[in-house]
């Protein structure tokens, strides 16, 4: 069955701490049949655009098998911010950006937040938000009214809220067909609940970190889904989602 990780990092954070390096990530993939992984950036990578270049290397390297999602901070001239994302897309074959609301401090509702939006829309890519720890800006709810605007692009909530928003993230995705969830952190019991809610074709699997995704397989497999349901949550939404049309073959 195809697998694929709608959430990986690679190279280093100074906000969170924490570093990812390709030969672990590949390395994870090969031990837990993560055939195919979108890998972005750290919030606080020291340099976001050398992250983007070796995210674009690794994705020639491992044609099929890695496709980049841009992540910088907002907070900065509109133009370069735009420039870098449209970079990300058209030179190194990016299929998405990160809005990270708790690594970048991005107010929902502010200026800055729509300039992701509008980025993405122009752009045609799905923007993934992170939600969850961080509250009131990761609060997944706070998220609605760009969704409902931009209702052509789709809004993946990373984390789908974890751990004590899952139910605002659900009710989101009520509200705003556009929006789907990734579940990296849910308990299993709220990963049912959102394919429940919304349906199979809105959520996706996505592990965040490299030591992770054999811990949130295990998930999905514990619930005791369906066939059909499995292939879509854990690949076939994502290959959707991120216009994925050559990945290597499960
Ligand atoms: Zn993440």
């Amino acid at each position: 069955m195809l697998t694929v990780d709608a959430h990986s990092h690679l190279g280093s954070c100074r906000v969170f701490d924490s570093d990812q390096r390709a030969g672990d990530l590949l390395a994870a993939m090969d031990r837990h049949g993560v055939h195919v992984s979108v890998v972005q950036p750290f919030p606080g990578a020291p340099d976001p655009a050398a992250v983007h270049d070796m995210i674009g290397q690794l994705a020639r390297d491992e044609p099929g098998r890695i496709f980049g999602m841009a992540s910088l901070s907002p907070h900065q001239d509109a133009g370069a911010y735009r420039a870098e994302v449209e970079r990300c897309v058209r030179e190194l074959g990016f299929v998405g950006v990160k809005a990270h609301a708790l690594g970048h401090a991005i107010n929902p509702r502010s200026r800055d937040a729509r300039l992701i939006f509008q980025t993405a829309a122009d752009l045609g890519i799905p923007v993934m938000v992170h939600t969850g720890h961080g509250v009131p800006f990761a609060e997944p709810v706070m998220w609605l009214p760009l969704a409902r605007e931009f209702a052509e692009t789709t809004v993946i909530l990373g984390h789908a809220g974890a751990p004590m928003f899952t139910g605002p993230a659900i009710v989101a995705g009520e509200v705003a067909e556009n929006i789907v969830l990734e579940t990296s952190w849910c308990s299993p019991h709220d990963i049912g609940r959102a394919i429940k809610s919304l349906g199979p074709e809105r959520v996706l699997f996505g592990s965040d970190l490299h030591f992770n995704p054999g811990v949130e397989l295990a998930k999905y497999h514990a619930i005791g889904l369906a066939e059909d349901v499995l292939r879509l949550t854990l690949g076939e939404n994502a290959l959707r989602v991120f216009s994925i049309g050559s990945p290597v073959q499960a």
